[in-house]
């Protein structure tokens, strides 16, 4: 199964919907990624304002 990228979120997933947040809106456009696994201790997940593990995508 192809990966997903969320449009919400943009967690990086496989399935039906985002399971971050829910949403069925996703995209395949990788232009990097970013691994979130100590989101409270993370620099990046700070800089992202993301609080859930996981890998997401980086558009910019
Ligand atoms: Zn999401």
């Amino acid at each position: 199964m192809a990966r997903k990228v969320c449009k919400d979120c943009n967690l990086i997933y496989e399935g039906d919907k985002c399971p971050n947040c829910g949403s069925q809106e996703y995209g395949d456009e990788v232009k990097g990624k970013v691994a979130i696994l100590n989101p409270e201790n993370s620099k990046i997940a700070k800089n992202m304002a993301k609080k859930s593990r996981g890998v997401y995508s980086i558009k910019n």
